[in-house]
């Protein structure tokens, strides 16, 4: 591409799905490989299988998955693959620095219940998975100098899985795990489901950082019950707590990190399409916590550098702006502290500020 970019410094990524980050080629490789068929030939016919076009809705965005992510599931060298690209892509966007989370149930074909996609029983646990995409990171860690950790997910209509979810984040928090996620349909609240509940009490009682998929879709309530029931250190996405006047306000004196994404808010049917009225508009002026980031750039068919062109273009973002974007979702990660710290530096440093770099 030759086209300037809105920012080419270094940058950090909190929200990113690696079942929704994976290379179209892979897919067709693998696919290949597995005598999986699939519902297009090519590369460009699959990119249009897999990505939205127009605005949809949060379920036939979901249903993109539907096409592609059974081809990697339960096959232990696509999802070392995965991981391992998925570094090399966020390096070549500039990404110094990445938290990139999925479901280890849904790459999974046994110890999981029901098991995924209509696949058949194989000898792929959950405990595998993580073990194979920390082995992925690791291995793109070394070879491309991005750092990546994981989140691991507990989906919203599986609240079974969530007990099993807490317990791979402690058994791996000193091999690339670094926090907990909720994902899925945010009508599926927490009263109902107590399975989540309880697996982020656990999380809190065991010192593991966590983040909620709230207010997304779902109304500002779901951002107050990730704050207030799950103990929510981040929210992911959060655009429709602006509803709620005073718990938004509570949160910007809390200092609440929203893990903001711009095109997907529009894919989503989450925000108006206009860009130019999104909510991230009023979290700039408020100079509100928060970053930005792609959450699933194969579905979209994007990547960093267009989330960013987005918000320059069309919500009067400036360099500086950017830079305390950065800044912020640095402060926010889940590293530990002295990581965190060293992350900043590199940050201030790329972007000549002095200083600011305590976390
Ligand atoms: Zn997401």
């Amino acid at each position: 591409m030759a086209e300037q970019l809105a920012f080419n410094k270094p940058k950090v990524e909190l929200h990113v799905h690696l079942d929704g980050a994976i290379r179209v080629e892979t897919i067709m490789d693998v696919a290949k490989r597995r005598r999986i068929t699939l519902p297009a030939a090519t590369v460009d016919e699959m990119r249009d299988v897999c990505s939205l076009k127009e605005p949809a809705t949060l379920t036939e965005f979901l249903s993109k998955f539907d096409h592609y992510v059974p081809v990697v599931a339960g096959d232990r060298e696509a999802i070392k693959r995965i991981a391992y690209e998925f570094v090399e892509d966020k390096a070549k966007q500039g990404v110094i620095y990445v938290e990139v989370r999925y479901s280890p149930h849904l790459l999974a074909n046994t110890d999981v219940e029901p098991i995924p996609w209509q696949q058949k029983q194989g000898d792929l646990t959950p405990d595998e998975v993580v073990n194979l995409v920390n082995r992925g990171l690791s291995a793109g860690e070394k070879a491309f100098k991005t750092k990546a950790r994981s989140i691991l997910c507990c989906m919203r209509h599986m609240p079974d899985w969530s007990s099993d979810v807490i317990e791979l984040c402690k058994k791996y928090r000193d091999d690339g795990v670094v926090g907990i996620d909720l994902a899925g349909d945010e009508l599926m609240d927490t009263e109902s489901y107590p399975g989540h509940r309880r697996a982020y009490e656990e999380a809190v009682r065991s010192g593991i950082h966590r983040t909620v998929h709230a207010g997304e879709v779902g109304p500002a309530s779901v951002v107050w019950e990730a704050v207030e029931i799950l103990r929510a250190e981040r929210i992911g996405h959060g655009y429709h707590v602006t509803e709620d006047q005073a718990l938004y306000k509570r949160l910007l004196d809390q200092n609440m990190h929203f893990e903001m994404c711009p095109l997907s808010s529009r894919q989503t049917g989450a925000c108006d399409p206009d860009f130019t009225k999104h909510p991230l508009i009023r979290f700039q002026v408020d100079k509100a916590n928060y970053s930005l980031n792609t959450d699933d750039p194969l579905v979209l068919n994007s990547n960093l550098n267009l989330d960013y062109e987005v918000a320059q273009k069309y919500m009067g973002f400036t360099e500086d702006e950017f830079k305390r974007v950065n800044v912020n979702a640095a402060k926010s990660c889940f590293l530990p502290e002295g990581e965190k710290r060293e992350l900043l530096r590199q940050l201030c440093e790329a972007y000549g500020m002095v200083g600011d770099a305590s976390p």
